[in-house]
């Protein structure tokens, strides 16, 4: 068994059997040539499988302990092969912090298709039990969450779900499986969007799924050839290639990140700073015992309120202003009217999303320039 930086690197990526290519070729053709009806190499069309994109799921799949492993056109498209696994009448339970796109298809697709949700606010293992019922199919878990940063113990949900028979999804976009994994502490289907930090450079976007359960692979992998929401070979090449620095990268995000909400507690014009690596942080703890390290996103909430923040975030210059996260680069984001503006905004203000509420993807640039440029946008979001 390979360690994970290892796996990273070598899982599912030898050399090419046709040429020796040390590198996993673009595999770009949507067809291969059989030398009889039904005699080929194992490819047929590049909908129901490419070798590029087959190297691409065998390495997230060791990377997650998972042994199998499927690569969509994006975190969305993960989520609704997923999803596609229940039935009209089958209900879901899932935390109510989560990204803007999820809690959308829950509430908008799948919703009026007959797949009713219940999003518990705190998801603690006794709100997530109170809210199961006798026809709940999937709970989703989304740790940290997006953009609060709350944290919830993935082993004790993990327990509950099974108890009732129920599966649990856990969006471990976030973390990544280099901080956290999911199907190590119980877990059935580990999620992710791998145009955040498995991609990592910010240049694609694509989703994934990994599970333990050959079932559960199978229906997953019917319906991504049957619906066709798979990842294209030049995605699954960049995520590939991506993915090899995902260990050091992490490693980064984390320490840029833990500086940053150090540097920031206390600093003037700042009412609060959310990272689970703060020991005040209520997940503190749990975050301890369930990742390898805090992650690289920071949110802050700006004392000032929203005008506020819109002058910090017009007054960054090493952080972009734009939406996604986890790239190599500094990113900078406004949830109540980007990444979370498909929310209700009842629903925004009730879970505190907006006001001074802005979130940061910490790059892996050098911490000073970090560092200078976030006090130079709050000196610049105190001037009236
Ligand atoms: C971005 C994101 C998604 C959606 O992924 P896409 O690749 O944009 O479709 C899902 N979950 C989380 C936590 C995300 O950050």
């Amino acid at each position: 068994m390979m360690r994970f930086a290892t796996s990273a690197i070598h899982a599912g990526q030898g050399p090419d059997p046709a040429t020796g290519a040390t590198i996993v070729p673009i595999y770009q053709t949507s067809t291969f040539t059989q030398t009889s009806i039904g005699v080929h190499q194992g490819y047929e069309y590049s909908r129901s499988g490419n070798p590029t994109r087959a190297a691409l799921e065998s390495c997230l799949a060791a990377l997650d302990g998972g042994g199998h492993g499927l690569a969509y056109a994006s975190g969305l498209a993960a989520e609704t092969g997923v999803l596609s696994l229940l039935a009209p009448g089958d209900h879901i339970v899932a935390v109510s912090d989560l990204y803007g796109g999820t809690a959308r298809l829950l509430a908008s697709v799948f919703a009026p298709l007959g797949m009713e949700t219940t999003f518990v606010d705190d998801s603690s293992p006794e709100s997530v039990a109170a809210a199961l019922r006798p026809n709940t199919r999937i709970v989703w878990v989304e740790t940290p969450s997006n953009p609060l940063l709350q944290m919830t113990d993935i082993a004790a949900i993990a327990e509950i779900a099974h108890g009732a028979g129920v599966w649990l999804a856990v969006d471990n976009t976030f973390a990544t499986p280099a901080l956290q994994r999911p199907l190590d502490r119980g877990a059935d289907l580990a999620v992710y969007s791998t145009t955040k930090y498995i991609g990592g450079h910010s240049d694609v976007v694509g989703g994934a799924v990994v599970v333990r359960d050959a079932d559960l692979a199978e229906r997953l992998r019917f319906h991504q050839n049957a619906t066709g929401s798979i990842a294209g070979p030049f995605d699954a090449w960049l995520t590939l290639r991506g993915v090899k620095t995902l260990e050091v990268r992490m490693e980064r995000h984390c320490r840029n990140a833990a500086a940053v909400a150090a540097h920031l507690t206390g600093a003037s014009g700042v009412a609060e700073v959310i990272y689970p690596g703060l020991e005040g942080h209520p997940g503190h703890e749990l975050a301890v015992r369930q990742m390898r390290g805090f992650g690289g996103m920071v949110s802050v909430r700006l004392a000032g309120g929203v005008s506020a923040a819109e002058r910090f975030l017009e007054s960054l210059e090493v952080f972009s202003l734009a939406e996604s996260l986890g790239g190599v680069e500094s990113l900078a984001c406004y949830p109540a009217r980007m990444t979370h503006a498909s929310i209700p905004e009842a629903e925004r203000e009730r879970r505190g999303i907006g006001g001074g509420l802005v979130r940061l993807s910490v790059g892996i640039e050098d911490i000073e320039d970090i560092v200078e440029d976030l006090d130079r946008a709050l000196r610049e979001a105190g001037r009236v």
